[in-house]
């Protein structure tokens, strides 16, 4: 699925970072709808398509790859949501310079308790919690330069819910904003799943006037 690659605006611009495909919509739909409603240009970076994703059965096509699938939903999402601007991680403009393009696979994760979970066995090298933090951040930073973000959204330090590849988005952006070096640069911690108290009500524009 090829990124949306609308270019930047005057509008205040706005950068979600994600771990997978539908976080951005159960975590940040109300705020993005709210966003591009009052004028923002609003970009999503994916930092894989979550191939280890837990499926109802039945529910995709047996020939299809998950991954796949699960990008075709984002891209039906973002639309729905307003998003012009979109990238998986690893994927051109979301790609440091010089650096070789790459697919950041979903490490996978297991329930350490009924709400909070954990690195999986066997992430494999690919997977994004295998990445070096450093080359990571630097794809991440690539897309924050290029889209001029002026805020940056992305999950608590512990993943919204522990979820290590969320962690490590968590660990991605903070240093992709540092590394961007753009003083106008602020980072939003979100939290997600049982612990969802630091979502903004309403409205959108105080939110971001608050945290910039
Ligand atoms: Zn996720």
């Amino acid at each position: 699925m090829p990124a949306v690659s609308a270019e930047p605006t005057e509008a205040l611009c706005v950068l979600t970072v994600h771990a997978h495909p539908d976080d951005e919509t159960l975590a940040t739909g109300a705020l993005i709808a709210e966003l591009v409603a009052e004028g923002a240009d609003v970009a999503v970076l994916t930092a894989t398509r979550g191939e280890r994703g837990d499926v109802v059965r039945g529910a995709v096509a047996q020939d299809r790859g998950l991954g796949d699938h699960r990008a075709e939903e984002r891209a039906a999402a973002l639309a729905v949501l307003g998003v012009r601007s979109s990238a998986f991680l690893g994927d051109p403009p979301a790609l440091g310079a010089g650096r070789p393009r790459r697919r950041y696979l979903d490490s996978g994760m297991v329930w350490v308790t009924p709400e909070v979970a954990g690195p999986a066995p066997h992430a494999g090298p690919d997977a994004l919690t295998a990445a070096p933090l450093v080359e990571a951040a630097a794809d991440a930073a690539a897309y924050l330069e290029w889209f001029r973000a002026q805020a940056v959204v992305s999950y608590d330090a512990f993943g919204g819910y522990g979820h290590p590849d969320h962690v490590a988005c968590h660990q991605i952006a903070v240093a992709a904003a540092r590394r961007a070096g753009s003083p106008s640069s602020a980072m939003i911690r979100i939290s997600v799943g049982p612990a969802m108290k630091s979502m903004p009500t309403s409205p959108a524009s105080s939110f971001l006037a608050a945290a910039t």
